[in-house]
């Protein structure tokens, strides 16, 4: 049979656009069709606007410092506009990087929204399409609860465009998100209550880290509202009232909900296609990001497995390798270090002490809270936590948690190790890098538990 395609993308994000682009140069004749912005939530609504934000808020804690490394900064005003102006524009140069891959790759883009009409044939508006074989790289979308006044509050996706400053927000939601708005809004100005359901922050990741970094959001005066829900909103005057669980109230200039992402797989024609799904909508794939229905695969968070862009890129391009390239391979899903960019940043890679206890009987752990050296001058108390999670039956280290300055960069290397499977010992041996952060992680040699 004659397809118009051999390669049909429906989404323009991190995963789909990889995968478009890698099948085409792999000889494939390949469409790809994005509803909205090349380059997905991470482009324009995720990782990079996030991280920009982060940075400006940054700026606050230079700003603070500089006297004790003599310098006297003058009177420092921000503008939240001129950010948001100045982030839009690297945005739109970004969006046209991707728009230039996929052109120079041979890659034909359609805008518009895509749905399946049959298990090869693709609707795109008024175009109907065939190929032979198609990825569903839809992503996904933020949750609103559903509480009354629940229309009055905004998602991340609104948070990039606001158009001032608000001096009061409420967020309603403590998982990586939900946090790093938090620190974002806190270092530009405004007062921040954070509202969550669980005891702890960060739920998921290991308990010292969760406790390390409710400890230094706190010190920086963030209003941490535990085991708290939020129970309605409702407007007043120009700010919004907040009830809470426990007959508490807050009143806040926006509130923004970061409850959740749910899987973008809402009326594509995909159950129609035989394309089955799991309970929160997300495509089940196996190994291989293949659905149910053998022409078509999934990748990124509409398969809800690792929801982070690296995952999404190393999917999609699997799935271009294997189906185009005669080079068939699968997506890695162990050992994914990930980041937090709370004040200070989280790292982690590898098992959490609680995962590690439930899974082996000899469990090592290795901790140690150092204080930066920038801090001494700058005069901030706050403390970097270190931890290493060792299996004691090899010495190998299976699980690495670090929150503090610049912690980003520093697991990347300690990833690579851990996955050649580096031992505690070989960590100890070797030397570090004086002065610096890192080797501070090379030197807990005293057993915590
Ligand atoms: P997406 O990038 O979401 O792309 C999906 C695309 O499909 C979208 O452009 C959408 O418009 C399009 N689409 C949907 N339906 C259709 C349709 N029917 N027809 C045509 N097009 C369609 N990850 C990190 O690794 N590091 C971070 O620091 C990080 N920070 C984040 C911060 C925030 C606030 C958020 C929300 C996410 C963050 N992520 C981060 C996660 C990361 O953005 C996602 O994991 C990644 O973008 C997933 O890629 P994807 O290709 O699956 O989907």
């Amino acid at each position: 049979m004659n397809y118009d395609y051999d390669f049909f993308v429906i989404g323009g994000g991190s995963g789909g656009v990889r995968a478009a682009r890698i099948a085409s140069q792999h000889g494939a004749k390949v469409a790809l069709a994005e509803s909205a912005l090349l380059g997905g939530t991470c482009v324009n609504v995720g990782c990079v606007p996030k991280k920009l934000l982060v940075m400006a808020s940054h700026v606050r804690d230079e700003l603070d410092d500089a006297a004790g490394f003599g310098w006297t900064v003058g009177e420092s005003t921000f503008d939240w506009p001129t950010l948001i102006a100045n982030k839009d524009k690297e945005l739109a140069r970004l969006r046209g990087f991707y728009r230039k891959g996929l052109d120079s790759a041979g890659v034909t883009t359609l805008q518009g929204r895509a749905r399946l009409v049959s298990p090869h044939e693709i609707e795109v508006g008024t175009q109907r399409i065939s190929a032979k074989t198609i990825l569903i790289a839809t992503g996904g979308r933020a949750d609103k609860p559903d509480v009354p006044g629940a229309e009055l509050a905004i998602t991340s996706d609104d948070a990039f465009a606001l158009p001032s400053l608000p001096k009061r927000v409420l967020i309603y939601g403590a998982g990586y998100v939900g946090l790093e708005f938090a620190g974002v809004f806190r270092g530009l100005g405004s007062d921040v209550t954070v509202v969550h359901r669980s005891a702890q922050v960060l739920r998921g990741f290991d308990a010292d880290v969760s406790e390390a970094v409710a400890d230094a959001l706190a010190h920086r005066g963030i209003c941490l509202e535990a085991k708290t829900t939020v129970e309605s909103l409702q407007r007043q005057g120009d700010a919004l009232r907040v009830q809470l669980s426990g007959g508490k109230h807050v009143t806040a200039d926006v509130v923004l909900f970061a409850t959740g992402r749910t899987p973008n797989t809402d009326n594509l024609g995909l159950e129609a296609a035989g394309v089955k799904l799991g309970q929160r909508g997300e495509v089940i794939v196996d190994a291989d990001s293949r659905s149910s229905v053998d022409n078509i695969y999934a990748v990124g968070d509409c398969t809800d497995r690792i929801a982070l862009t690296p995952v999404a890129i190393a999917e999609g391009h699997a799935v271009a390798d294997t189906v185009f390239g005669g080079k068939p391979h699968q997506a890695d899903h162990h050992l994914v270090p990930t980041a937090v960019f709370t004040q200070p940043t989280v790292a982690t890679v590898g098992l959490t002490e609680e995962q590690a206890r439930a899974q082996l009987s000899d469990v090592h752990i290795y901790q140690a809270r150092v204080r930066p050296m920038k801090d001494t001058l700058g005069g901030r108390e706050e403390r970097a936590m270190f931890k290493l999670v060792v299996d004691g039956a090899t010495d190998r280290v299976i699980g690495c948690h670090l929150v503090g300055p610049h912690v980003d960069e520093i697991i990347q290397g300690i990833a690579v190790a851990m996955r050649c499977g580096v031992t505690k010992a070989q960590l100890d041996s070797t030397v570090g890098i004086h002065p610096s952060l890192g080797e501070d992680l090379l030197t807990i040699r005293q057993r915590t538990r």
